[in-house]
């Protein structure tokens, strides 16, 4: 390796087991300007910052592509700041934000005062993600695509206020103002500009009309899961992916929760859909039977079903078939998850336990070097980022995230940086943690404390494939 370049090296990771693309390797990573320049045996240079690393994994930083922070729009949830500090925390680098905020991001010019708030307080990178409505126009898709957006989510059956251009997810019956959900029959109306685009189309896929059909008032956790059956996963699905298949949109399935909804989506693929699929933690490690012990904490949609649809996740995952795992990180005021289960608000906080989940599950699979593939590199493929991010290699970005591998994390309330301290996770024991967390090259978590100051910066897809 050439000496000029490590010369000018200012940071260097030395001693550790380096998650590289040839796999997991003893070397040393150096970094200049916030980029990875060389990966070699050399150990640094004079006026280098060392990290010393010597019994530690040193990853690529996690990009999680489904979180909500809540900002602006509900700060008594969550706002940038927290959501980034938590993701800091738990080593990721890299966090692409959901578009239900208030005003949703349905156009061009919302994209652009969210990107501005966010850039005041990210603690990491961040990218958008922008709103199909049912009344979008390719001349909005186009605009949302030109200010950065990483691709589009229709949220199917979810309404849309007007008056406070809010995504709805249960409108009172009355509401006035409301405009109808996205369906079908939007997705195939638009499905050929965001072909034209080359970003993702996400879908929330559960049927609204198998929803409806099956709502009831659910008092047990059973009746939850018998409101929203699998199938409603499997149909939004086989439709979705037809729609995908006819007009070339990347098709990209967000939170897969269901055996059924991970067979579908296997048949729409060995049939040629061009189809993605993501699944989180939380339907990879708990099921029913966690309810009893866990409470509204693990209330969220679509559900955590039965042991058998956590085994065909967890197997789908082995596979390959799911590629991509995120957190639908979902916070709430704790008033607003302390409540009966018919009423408490669906979802939880996820982001910080990413990186540690994965690593945990992987471990359990036999080869805990999947973890950076499922979090780091096939996000970064979806997300139009695996030119800069998701790999250590020279010119890439360094975000890169140092693990012990010799000491467990219990996961509790009093280590979590986000608004909401309680989540699904909770009592999970990864036989890992988290030491120090870098974004192009900058310290910003060390040992779960947040460091520096918010820095983070949009980042805008490549459309050179995916
Ligand atoms: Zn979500």
């Amino acid at each position: 390796m050439s000496s000029t370049r490590t010369a000018s090296a200012d940071l260097v990771v030395v001693g550790g087991t380096v998650y590289t693309l040839d796999g997991p390797r003893k070397v040393n990573v150096h970094v200049s300007g916030g980029v990875i320049t060389s990966l070699d045996e050399d150990s640094g240079s004079a006026g280098a910052r060392i990290v010393d690393a010597r019994g530690a994994y040193v990853l690529p930083g996690a990009i999680d592509v489904h979180v909500h922070s809540r900002d602006p729009g509900f700060p008594e949830k969550e706002d940038f700041g927290t959501m980034t500090a938590a993701a800091a925390a738990g080593g990721v680098t890299t966090v692409i934000d959901m578009p239900n905020t208030v005003p949703a991001v349905d156009a061009a010019g919302v994209l652009e005062a969210k990107s501005a708030l966010a850039r005041r307080k990210a603690r990491v990178d961040f990218g958008l993600w922008g709103l199909i409505r049912s009344t979008s126009t390719e001349e909005q898709l186009q605009g949302l695509a030109q200010a950065g957006a990483t691709g589009f989510k229709a949220y199917l059956g979810y309404a849309f206020n007007l008056a406070r251009k809010q995504v709805l997810y249960s409108p009172n019956p009355g509401d006035a103002d409301l405009e109808a959900p996205p369906d079908y029959g939007t997705l195939l109306r638009l499905a050929p500009a965001v072909a034209r685009l080359g970003l993702p189309l996400v879908i929330h896929a559960e049927d609204p009309s198998i929803l409806t059909a099956f709502k009831r008032p659910v008092e047990t956790y059973d009746e939850l899961l018998a409101s929203r059956p699998p199938e409603a996963e499997a149909v939004a699905i086989l439709a979705a992916a037809a729609i995908a298949s006819s007009t070339g949109a990347h098709l990209h399935v967000a939170h897969l929760s269901s055996a059924a909804g991970l067979k579908a989506a296997e048949s729409a693929i060995s049939a040629g859909s061009p189809l993605s699929l993501e699944t989180c933690p939380q339907y990879l490690l708990l099921s029913d039977q966690d309810f009893s012990r866990l409470g509204t904490a693990m209330k969220m949609f679509p559900p955590v079903r039965t042991i058998a649809d956590r085994a065909a996740l967890v197997d789908g995952l082995a596979r390959g078939v799911i590629a991509v795992v995120a957190t639908d990180h979902a916070p709430h005021a704790d008033t607003d998850k302390a409540k009966t289960l018919d009423e408490a608000a669906a979802g939880s906080p996820g982001v910080q336990t990413l990186y540690l989940s994965c690593l945990e599950l992987a471990k359990q699979l036999g080869d805990v070097w999947r973890a950076p593939r499922w979090v780091s590199e096939a996000p970064a493929a979806l997300v139009g980022l695996r030119e800069s991010k998701g790999a250590i290699a020279p010119g890439f970005d360094a975000d890169l995230v140092i693990v012990d591998p010799n000491r467990a994390t219990v996961v509790r309330p009093a280590l979590m940086r986000s608004r909401q301290r309680h989540g699904a996770l909770d009592g999970l024991e990864p036989g890992f943690s988290i030491k120090e967390v870098y974004v192009r090259g900058e310290l910003v978590a060390s040992n779960g404390v947040t460091r520096g100051r918010a820095s983070g910066r949009m980042v805008r897809p490549s459309r050179a494939g995916r």
